[in-house]
């Protein structure tokens, strides 16, 4: 039996890798983490998408980035369009170490379940600039996990070459596009009132201009 778990922030692309991963895998188990981030309603759907999929769902709380972290993600007040605050290359809502921590985390629950293979969203076409979205990243990170813990996890990244029109266009392959529209949540300022076509969000934080933009490029493909 092939069981894999994949890494669930109830978002667009990990919506779009759960319809991809139920539609290969014999079963499936997601896990989301609950780390202090500001749109935190995304939770709230991660819980409903999984419950829709019929997918046994996990929610871990990793509070520490509060302590460690310095992130507009983290933190109301600041400002979410605006280059962070140590690093100027990159985006105010980067937060530190996060996917090495969540992939850490999520190696030893996929160990503890029985997955030999461990899903994640991450893309480097259509990003956030987030450096730790990028294979050069998760492969040798995949390496030193599994040594570390005697394991043979398989890390599978589907999207990691995809732009957010074929994001788009690949949940509505999987079957999960209604899902994806109506259910997850990408926006940084927690706006889950306002719906548009490509889903609800405030429509000007950059989560959601990303996927407006990738929405918007999906329609022109048709
Ligand atoms: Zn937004």
């Amino acid at each position: 039996m092939k069981k894999a778990l994949v890494i669930f922030s109830g978002g667009q692309d990990s919506t779009t890798c759960l319809g991809w991963a139920k539609n290969r895998y014999d079963k499936v188990e997601a896990l989301s983490f609950e780390y202090g981030q500001r749109h935190s309603i995304e939770l709230e759907q991660a819980k409903k998408i999984a419950k829709k999929l019929n997918i046994k769902h996990t929610i871990l709380n990793i509070s520490l980035f509060k302590e460690i972290g310095n992130s507009a993600l983290l933190d109301k007040e600041s400002d979410i369009n605006a280059p962070h605050s140590q690093k100027q290359n990159l985006p105010s809502s980067f937060v530190p170490n996060r996917n090495a921590i969540f992939f850490t985390a999520a190696h030893a629950f996929a160990q503890r379940i029985g997955a030999s293979y461990l899903i994640t969203g991450i893309s480097q076409e259509d990003y956030s600039g987030y450096p730790d979205c990028r294979a050069e990243f998760i492969k040798p990170l995949e390496k030193a996990l599994n040594i570390g813990s005697d394991s043979d996890i398989k890390f599978l990244y589907p999207l990691i070459h995809l732009t957010k029109a074929q994001t788009f266009k690949l949940a509505k392959d999987e079957g999960v596009l209604d899902i994806v529209i109506k259910d997850s949540h990408t926006c940084y300022n927690a706006d889950h009132s306002t719906f548009h076509p490509w889903g609800y969000g405030c429509a000007e934080c950059p989560a959601c201009k990303l996927r407006q933009k990738g929405w918007e490029e999906y329609q022109d493909s048709f």
